[in-house]
């Protein structure tokens, strides 16, 4: 079974509709600017707000792992130590701490995900399982979901990184409406710098879901430093279209460091604090770039 860390209702940045967004623990990329760094690893984990902890100690002697110390007045976690039991979560009256990563069977996440059914009929929305990375989550746990979300009507879409064996897609292909597909870079160097691998399985991936007939939102996260170029998009534009990739909208996605804040909650440091998004000048230039490359359905967000 995999983790999941979240489940979002009322989304509208996650595909078509209002949809509700599942978050799958576990990523094997390690992207600069992650949102989601409590999804990147596929243990659960402790989330902990030190900041804003008081040194009340009441977490302290309910640790049957003795992780935590008081420390200048502060809960300090040893997360060599901690196993994200999760005890300590009870006894913080400010909710400081609590751990990401939950199992969910099948039948229990579809119950849950059915309460907002009439959303999704109304806004011609659904379901959307993200992460972390979802296309890596225990294959049959997912195809089993995918399956009964369908049988009851409901449209899926998986946003994924493409990091995955191809087999995955193929065996969720047919009950999938949509896939959101991020691409980043072309240049698989600068790729391996900034998300941690190369590029080409990633790509490979796509080509074998456009020739498959999968329907394909191409995502790309737009970072200054990263990707806003004109060479850049222009790069990606050209494999687009060499490849005939079926694109049926592509979405800049301006930087956000939105997620910086959780860096702190899982003790690690966030490295994107000196990149930025393009101005809206420049997000407007590359819509242009992709309407002067033939592309009509182009959108800035999600
Ligand atoms: S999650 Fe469990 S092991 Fe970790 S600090 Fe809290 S009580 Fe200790
Ligand atoms: S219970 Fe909460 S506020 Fe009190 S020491 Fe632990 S984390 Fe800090």
């Amino acid at each position: 079974m995999s983790l999941i860390t979240d489940i979002q209702k009322y989304s509208i940045h996650d595909g078509d509709g209002i949809r509700t967004t599942v978050f799958f623990k576990g990523c094997n990329l390690r992207c600069t600017w992650c949102h989601n760094p409590e999804t990147q690893s596929y243990k659960k984990e402790l989330l902990f707000d030190e900041d804003r902890c008081v040194g009340c100690g009441s977490c302290v002697p309910v640790c049957p792992s003795r992780a935590i110390t008081l420390e200048r007045g502060k809960a300090v976690t040893d997360r060599k130590k901690c196993t994200a039991c999760g005890k300590c979560t009870d006894y913080c009256n400010l909710n400081l701490r609590e751990v990401a990563g939950k199992e969910y069977p099948v039948d229990q996440l579809v119950k849950e995900l059915r309460k907002d059914e009439m959303f999704y009929e109304e806004s011609g929305g659904g379901v959307t399982l993200s992460g972390g990375e979802v296309m890596l989550a225990d294959i049959d746990y997912l195809e089993e979901l995918v399956k009964k979300l369908h049988h009851f009507g409901i449209s899926v879409t998986v946003d994924t990184c493409g990091q995955a064996p191809y087999e995955n897609y193929e065996r969720i292909l047919p009950y999938v409406d949509t896939f959101l597909y991020d691409i980043k870079l072309m240049d698989s160097e600068i790729h391996k710098k900034y998300m941690g691998t190369g590029n080409e399985l990633i790509l490979s991936n796509l080509e074998k879901l456009s020739r498959d007939g999968a329907r394909l939102y191409i995502r790309i996260p737009t970072v200054k430093e990263v990707n806003g170029s004109d060479e850049a998009m222009k790069a990606i534009i050209n494999y687009l279209l060499e490849k005939n990739i079926h694109v049926t909208r592509v979405n800049l996605l301006p930087y956000h460091n939105t997620g910086s804040g959780k860096y702190m909650k899982i003790g690690k440091n966030y490295e994107g604090a000196d990149l930025h998004a393009p101005d809206k000048e420049e997000m407007n230039h590359f819509v242009e770039l992709f309407r002067e490359a033939g592309f009509h359905n182009i959108k800035i967000g999600g």
